[in-house]
């Protein structure tokens, strides 16, 4: 598994619930070890964070104010087996998660972000068992 393929959204939703983080609790950081080669585990850094109270960021997490600072590491194996599951329970694609669409380029100058059509499930947002099973029925 490439470890860009990786939902991070999915695994995210996964640690929250395995480790049962508090509503606070935020990731900010994601680092995919060896630094070289092919990736054996990912390393996601986050913690609790209070929200921005007044300004443009406001609502948003306040990271300087972290606290209770936490490492998971994740293997990609691991994460391939959680991104099944959520494909499996939620009937949609374990890639796009189900928007038929994913990221494809962000300009930082325009404060633009692109996506297209997500080429797994060529954008019907279907997990592949889906898929097949609506293939079957025609
Ligand atoms: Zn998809």
């Amino acid at each position: 598994m490439d470890v860009t393929n990786m939902n991070l959204d999915t695994i995210e939703e996964r640690l929250r619930t395995d480790y049962e983080l508090p509503g606070d609790f935020v990731f900010w950081k994601w680092r995919c070890f060896p630094e070289t080669g092919r990736t054996i585990y990912v390393e996601f850094t986050g913690g609790r964070c209070p929200l921005v109270k007044r300004g443009r960021r406001a609502g948003k997490p306040n990271y300087l104010r972290a606290s209770d600072r936490r490492v998971f590491n994740v293997p990609v194996q691991e994460a391939d087996q959680w991104e099944r599951e959520y494909e499996e329970a939620t009937g949609s694609c374990r890639h796009c998660r189900g928007s038929g669409q994913r990221l494809s380029r962000i300009d930082l100058v325009k404060h633009a972000t692109e996506y297209r059509e997500c080429y797994d499930c060529r954008g019907s947002g279907q997990s592949q068992k889906r898929r097949k099973e609506m293939r079957g029925d025609e």
